[in-house]
């Protein structure tokens, strides 16, 4: 990131200065913090709210940054955008993966699932939308229900993925859906 005007410093608590960049309309922002970047809330946002469209360029095959939105469908950036494109028109690629996200992703909207507080991250649950990830990761998100390695949907038990259910893409609860397997017995806890 060479362009400094890109990111500006904010105080977004007291004492904590990091470089933010707003995106459009101020509902989300960029920081960029110990090498990483995040997509963080700039102010409060309440359940249900419908944040901001997955923009991009649609492609047959996931890479590591695509988000998958129908059975064959990935969402993707092709080379050649600038680093300001990037922060303002793609920036949903700074949302990170959680186990228990605030979001989810309803055909290509993000949604927020629960209050999202100011400079709380932003994140999704890949399970939930990716099917067979390009490039798996070991989870640090600190949830009690963590599943640690994430690969995609296709490479959870059966009871993960209708612990998912509420969270599933379109494409994914179809395929829940159409599965033949009888279901688990789900023992309320
Ligand atoms: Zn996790």
């Amino acid at each position: 990131m060479k362009n400094g005007s890109v990111f500006a410093p904010t105080e977004i608590s007291p004492g904590v200065v990091l470089p933010v960049h707003e995106c459009p309309e101020n509902l989300v922002g960029v920081v960029r913090a110990a090498r990483e970047y995040r997509l963080i809330a700039l102010r409060q946002i309440v359940s249900g709210e419908r944040m901001f469209r997955i923009e991009g360029e649609l492609s047959l095959r996931p890479s590591r940054y695509s988000v998958q939105v129908s059975e064959t469908q990935h969402v993707d950036l092709n080379p050649g955008h600038s680093a300001e494109e990037i922060l303002d028109r793609y920036f949903w690629r700074f949302m990170n993966h959680h186990c228990e996200p605030n979001t989810v992703i309803r055909g290509r909207e993000v949604v927020a699932v629960r209050t999202i507080a100011p400079w709380e991250d932003v994140t999704f649950d890949y399970n939930a939308t990716e099917y067979d990830m390009a490039d798996p990761f070991a989870c640090r998100c600190g949830s009690a229900v963590c599943l640690g390695e994430i690969r995609g949907f296709k490479h959870l038990t059966h009871e993960q993925r209708h612990r998912l259910r509420p969270h599933l893409s379109t494409h994914l609860q179809r395929h829940l859906e159409s599965a033949t397997v009888p279901l688990p017995s789900l023992v309320p806890a």
